[in-house]
Formats: C-alpha cells, sequence, structure tokens
C-alpha cells in the first residue's frame, strides 16, 4: 500500500509527516521538523516509529531545500522511499470563502491559494511554495486541507462585521475562523468517545496553544468561532492580543507614530501572554505566577478570563455535549483548565478535580450530572491525512 506525505510548510518551519495505510486508515509512521528556515542555525529533525531520531543541519535552507532533504532523509531512514509515496496532503492557511472542504489541487486550485494571499501574507504564500514544489517534482494526487474550511459553515450573523456592507462586499472582509482543522479533528473525536453521532453533536472547542481560538459546535457545524478575518481576534494568546478596542491602533498612530506595519507586528508578535509577562510560555508564566510573580499572574488571569468569556458567550447557543480542551495548553495544563471551569456550577459546568489533575484514561474531567468536559490531543496531520486518503485514493 502507498504512503501519504503530509506537508505543512510555513514561512519559519516545514514540517512533514509520513503516513502508512492500514486498513484503509492512515497510520502514522515519521516525521520531520526543518527548523528555522532561511538562517544559519537551520536544523532538520526526524523522528519515529522504530528509528534513531536524527538531527542534520541545513544552514540558510528554503523551503524547497528542506522538503528536498525531508524527502531524502525519509528515505535514507527507509520510512519511505519516494517510488512508495501515494498523495501528498498540504495544510493551506486560508481558504478565503472559495473551499469549504479540502480539494484535489489543480492549477486553478493553487490560483486560488495564491489569491487568497492577500489575506494570509505570512501563511499562504510558504503554504504555496511546498505545494508548487511538490507539483512540480511529483507527479502524485496532492490535496489541500484549509484552515478556514470548517468554519464555512458559520452563518451571516456570525461572519459579517458591523462595518459599511460595500466595503466587506468589495474586499472580502469579515470573519473567516482559523483552527478549522483541529476544532474538526478534535469534535469528531469527543462525539466518537461519547458515541453521539456527529451530525448531532454540539460542543464547545477550545484550541489553546501559542495561537489560541474557541469554536462553538452544533449538530456537527461550526456556527462560531473567536478568530476572525485574521488569527488576531479573539483569546489572549501567546504573542497576540485577541480582542481589543480597535481604537488603538489609531491612538497610538497619533501618540506614538506607529505605523500600520508597525501596530501589525505589535498586536501580533509582541501582545498577548508576551506582552504581559515578558514571556510566552506557559509552563513558565505558571510557575512564575505559583512563586507570586505579578505580571505573570495577572497574565494567567486575563487569559482564562477570556476563555470563559467565550465559553458565557457560546452557551447561549445551547446546552452542548461537551466543552472540548486541546492544543499545548488545554492538553497539558491541568492548572488553566482548573481555573477556566472553576466558579461554573450555575452554568452546568463543573470539573473533577482529581480527573483533572490525574486525566484519566477516554479524557473526561467532568463532575457526575455537569456538563461532559474532555481533553483531547489534536491531531492535525491525521485529519490531513485522512482527507488526503478519502480524495485521493493512493
Ligand atoms: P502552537 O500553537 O505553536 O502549535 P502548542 O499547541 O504547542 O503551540 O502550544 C504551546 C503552548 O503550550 C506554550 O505556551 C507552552 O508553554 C504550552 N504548554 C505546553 N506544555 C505545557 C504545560 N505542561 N503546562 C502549561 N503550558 C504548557
Amino acid at each position: 500500500m502507498k504512503k501519504i506525505l503530509v506537508i505543512n510548510s510555513g514561512s519559519s518551519t516545514v514540517k512533514a509527516d509520513v503516513f502508512a495505510v492500514e486498513n484503509n486508515q492512515p497510520v502514522f509512521q515519521a516525521k520531520a521538523l526543518a527548523d528555522k528556515i532561511g538562517k544559519a542555525d537551520g536544523s532538520l529533525t526526524v523522528k519515529g516509529k522504530g528509528i534513531e531520531t536524527r538531527t542534520v543541519a541545513i544552514a540558510g535552507a528554503s523551503i524547497e531545500t528542506a522538503i528536498r532533504e525531508i524527502i531524502e532523509v525519509f528515505a535514507a531512514a527507509g520510512i519511505c522511499a519516494r517510488e512508495n509515496l501515494g498523495a501528498i496532503g498540504h495544510r493551506v492557511v486560508h481558504g478565503g470563502s472559495k473551499f469549504s472542504a479540502p480539494a484535489i489541487i489543480t492549477d486553478e486550485i493553487t490560483a486560488v491559494i495564491s489569491e487568497m494571499s492577500v489575506f494570509a501574507p505570512l501563511h499562504n504564500p510558504a503554504n504555496l511554495a511546498g505545494i508548487q514544489f511538490c507539483r512540480a517534482h511529483f507527479t502524485l494526487p496532492q490535496v489541500a486541507v484549509f484552515d478556514t474550511a470548517f468554519h464555512q459553515t458559520m452563518p451571516a450573523v456570525a461572519t459579517t462585521y458591523a462595518i459599511p456592507r460595500e466595503l466587506s462586499e468589495k474586499y472580502g472582509i469579515r470573519r473567516y475562523g482559523f483552527h478549522g482543522t483541529s476544532h474538526e479533528y478534535v469534535t469528531h473525536e469527543c462525539a466518537r468517545r461519547m458515541s453521539i453521532p456527529y451530525e448531532k453533536f454540539s460542543a464547545i472547542s477550545l484550541h489553546l496553544g501559542n495561537g489560541a481560538s474557541a469554536c462553538a459546535v452544533q449538530n456537527g457545524k461550526s456556527i462560531d468561532t473567536s478568530m476572525g478575518f485574521t488569527p488576531l481576534e479573539g483569546l489572549v494568546m501567546g504573542t497576540r492580543s485577541g480582542d481589543v478596542d480597535p481604537s488603538l491602533p489609531f491612538f497610538l498612530q497619533n501618540m506614538v507614530g506607529l505605523s500600520a506595519a508597525d501596530a501589525e507586528s505589535l498586536f501580533n508578535k509582541k501582545s498577548g501572554l508576551l506582552g504581559i509577562s515578558g514571556s510566552n510560555d506557559m509552563r513558565e508564566i505558571v510557575s512564575r505566577a505559583d512563586a507570586g510573580d505579578a505580571a505573570a499572574l495577572l497574565a494567567v488571569e486575563i487569559f482564562c478570563a477570556r476563555v470563559r468569556k467565550y465559553i458565557g458567550a457560546y452557551l447561549t447557543h445551547g446546552r452542548p455535549h461537551a466543552l472540548i480542551f486541546t492544543g499545548g495548553i488545554g492538553e497539558n495544563s491541568p492548572a488553566i483548565r482548573q481555573r477556566v471551569l472553576t466558579g461554573l456550577g450555575h452554568l452546568g459546568i463543573a470539573p473533577d478535580r482529581q480527573k483533572n489533575a490525574a486525566l484519566p484514561e477516554g479524557g473526561c474531567i467532568s463532575a457526575e450530572n455537569a456538563i461532559a468536559v474532555f481533553v483531547i490531543n489534536t491531531d492535525e496531520e491525521l485529519m490531513i491525512a485522512r482527507e488526503t486518503l478519502r480524495l485521493a485514493h493512493p
């Protein structure tokens, strides 16, 4: 059976995963991370089932060179020879309004991904570079899986900004939402664990990582999410502010002469947990907060308060079957989960402190008779591999 390669090419990293196909399901084999693309200290690490982890230097490598190296290392390590590859799946950040599902990549599809670069200038060009390299070097079916696609089911009330309509329509200004592949994966997994048919399943999904977003799913469809036109809106994140008064950039422009580019960088790269506490590493922030550091404690409190605010907002859609925690923070921090969930008994939410700390098998951490709360490890690569298998039939 042929193998599936999943590629996530970004501006500073290229990630690639190899899946075998067993019983018509993708099964993880190995992963590669090319870090610090274009930098002198760039490196490539490959790890996987039954192989020794290896790291090689890839100084100054472009996205294309990194993918070429990854494919060579996978072949040399006996993970996947070129001729064993059957299909390639690519993560694409922005599919605009055009894609509500993954698509087999054609010239037309690459043209649309390129058009969408105007909305995601940091991400789509890097995604496209990976796609174009693979299309030039392999005559294999390739599939694009879009971070925005899952949210295409959101109704106009959730996608429309209250700004002049002619501008929204002319420039495609609307709420798109991101992290769709992750929200879709964990909600499917939760519905499966609860034995509820997905088309009847409702949940509030909380992806809390360096990027963070909440998503309201009703009857197996995204009906609202906290990220909007770009991934900047919504929750407080590692380096992104999330929701702020939109006047802040104008105020800073007047006060300190901030340019549009400076403001974009400030709100995306220097704000959030980093801006409040000086660090965007939640592990470090929690331990500093525990040791009495006031700025770290405030960062934790603001992060959790914003998550609670979105939970409250999404509970207005009705009682969900479950709340789901995922992402690096959601999966690994009992302290943050406890703080998010405490004091919400009047809304039907109550964590079981012991289960939350010990994380039982199956991942359910709620008290009896409360809304179920699950911790589910996200796996966007597996989701992309599944979609690639479904569409490309390698
Ligand atoms: P990304 O959005 O870049 O994929 P991740 O989902 O890997 O990021 O999440 C990274 C975040 O998860 C970091 O803030 C990191 O500190 C946090 N994290 C990982 N493990 C823990 C832990 N045990 N406790 C608290 N935070 C954690």
